[in-house]
């Protein structure tokens, strides 16, 4: 099938767009009409053998570069970002269908803000050093210094693909690292934008290169299995990040993993009704449930229950479906018809288990052009326990299970039963029992009193199947460079 535009996306290598290759192409599908708007270049070994090359090649020059250039560098890079938003914005939309007010707001504002972030937080890193008393009364000075890894492998996925690039590839760039990064294959295009950008605001050839593909016998396996690569920094899902580690591990190079997450919401019996399901109606149904941070299982205390339910439902009802473009739209497709059949499952596997469904469970007819999309709706569940599949099992889709407890305790047991542990939020009144429970939750980053609130600065991963290492300020350093302890006897 021939692209509706004809428009190619392209492998960035050296500091060049590659000639495409009809042969080893794929489609990039609109998710919200179905309809192919793109057709990417498949980059075969040789072309990731080049990029990882060109990586090298960068390597001593960019890392060499004093850091207040480096980081002019990137702040001029989010300046261009701003400069070509709504190039961003489009190219989101066209890759996932998500609503334009969310595209503009969250994720391409996000790219900036990494840019500005981490070129801030790389200016301001300062050397540890120690001064150690000897035997004898004389002094030894110990000091580290960072230095780069080297070429790092970025491998991102679908949902939030700008921002989750730029999360990874602007704090690798301004500790002086070169990057090969590989998006997802169903939303190739910010990361083939963002080449011109960087390029355009003064990086040199071969410090960012891009490389499309699948994963298994493909770009990402090509990348990961590269002799070239000194770390690997890898968003997506728990199995992939398994695979990797065992990739790698021959060539013992670090790995930062952010995975999968199966997040619990604890709702006390204290907590503001209308603050807590305004808080559950976004971290539920975000970007259609496809953010590694979503809630997918609801506590709710036995006494404020059918408050919290009717209440969900009734927002979940208000939220729209629809195009894209439209200002008034919350709420677009899942990524692909691949992933709603997966979702829809879990719809079954929940209606077998015993689930009532207070909302939802099916797809919508949305006429307007866009039954060839990838749409599904918004679903509750009760009557599902923390043994039922769709309880334990990341879906990631616009869909949770609301479950009763009694007490404190109980509540803090649910949540933490699971093998994930990358996000909580908890909703409460009392403050001093929100930090409690918050601490008890054995996750990366649990809110209280809200939900999706990030401070850049602050460490940001998982624990358990949600993944190795923190990234986010002083974190993201520690991970992208290596530290040389030099000790001088004084
Ligand atoms: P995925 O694991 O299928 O793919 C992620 C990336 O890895 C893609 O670019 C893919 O092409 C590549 N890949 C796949 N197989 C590979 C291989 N063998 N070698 C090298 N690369 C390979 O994940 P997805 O479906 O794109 O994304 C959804 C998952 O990402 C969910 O599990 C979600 O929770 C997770 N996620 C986690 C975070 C976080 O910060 N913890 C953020 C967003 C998404």
């Amino acid at each position: 099938m021939t692209p509706d535009t004809g428009r190619w996306i392209r492998n960035f290598v050296d500091g060049h767009f590659v000639e495409p290759d009809e042969n080893r192409s794929f489609e990039n599908v609109d998710p919200a009409t179905g309809r192919v708007h793109a057709r990417v270049h498949e980059a075969d070994r040789a072309l990731v053998d080049r990029a990882v090359q060109a990586g090298r090649r960068a390597l001593e020059g960019w890392s060499g570069t004093a850091v207040r250039e480096r980081t002019a560098v990137l702040r001029r890079a989010a300046d261009l970002i701003e400069e070509r938003f709504e190039e961003f914005v489009a190219a989101e939309i066209a890759d996932t269908g998500k609503p334009v007010t969310q595209a503009r707001d969250l994720d391409v504002a996000r790219a900036v803000a990494n840019f500005r972030t981490f070129a801030d937080v790389v200016a301001a890193a300062g050397v540890e050093s120690f001064l150690t008393d000897l035997p004898g009364g004389r002094q030894a000075l110990n000091y580290a210094v960072r230095k780069p890894l080297g070429v790092v492998a970025v491998i991102v996925p679908w949902n939030l693909p700008l921002l989750l690039l730029t999360w990874k590839a602007a704090p690798a760039l301004a500790c002086g690292n070169t990057v090969v990064v590989k998006p997802s294959e169903e939303t190739p295009a910010t990361a083939a934008l963002l080449a011109e950008v960087l390029a355009d605001a003064g990086l040199p050839a071969g410090a960012y290169n891009v490389v499309h593909g699948f994963g298994a016998d493909s770009a990402g396996e090509h990348l990961t299995t590269h002799p070239g690569i000194d770390g690997v920094t890898f968003t997506g899902s728990s199995a992939t990040g398994a695979h990797v580690m065992r990739t790698v591990a021959p060539r013992v190079r670090p790995v930062s993993f952010e995975l999968g997450g199966k997040n619990a919401a604890i709702v006390l019996p204290d907590a503001d009704l209308t603050e807590t399901l305004d808080g559950l109606t976004r971290s539920v149904f975000a970007n259609t449930g496809q953010v590694c941070l979503c809630t997918e299982r609801v506590y709710v205390h036995r006494s404020v229950f059918a408050d919290i339910a009717d209440g969900l439902v009734e927002r979940a009802g208000a939220l729209r479906l629809g195009r894209p473009l439209d200002e008034a739209t919350t709420t677009g497709p899942l990524i692909s018809q691949a992933h709603r059949d997966k979702v829809r499952g879990y719809f079954a596997l929940a209606e077998q288990s015993g689930a009532k469904v207070l909302t939802g469970g099916g797809v919508p007819e949305l006429g307007d052009g866009l039954d060839g999309g990838s749409w599904i709706e918004p679903t509750l569940w009760t009557g599902l326990t923390n043994t039922d599949r769709p309880v334990r099992e990341e879906i990631f889709g616009p869909v949770a299970a609301l479950i009763p407890f009694d007490d404190e305790d109980e509540a803090i047991a649910l949540a933490n039963d699971t093998d994930y542990g990358l996000a909580a939020s908890v909703w409460t009144r009392d403050l001093r029992r929100g930090h409690r429970v918050a601490q008890a939750m054995n996750v990366g980053m649990a809110w209280v009193n809200t939900w999706f609130l990030r401070d850049l600065r602050s460490p940001f991963g998982g624990v358990g199947l949600s993944g190795i290492g923190r990234e986010g300020g002083a974190s993201s350093l520690h991970f992208y460079t290596e530290p040389t302890n030099v000790c001088v006897h004084l």
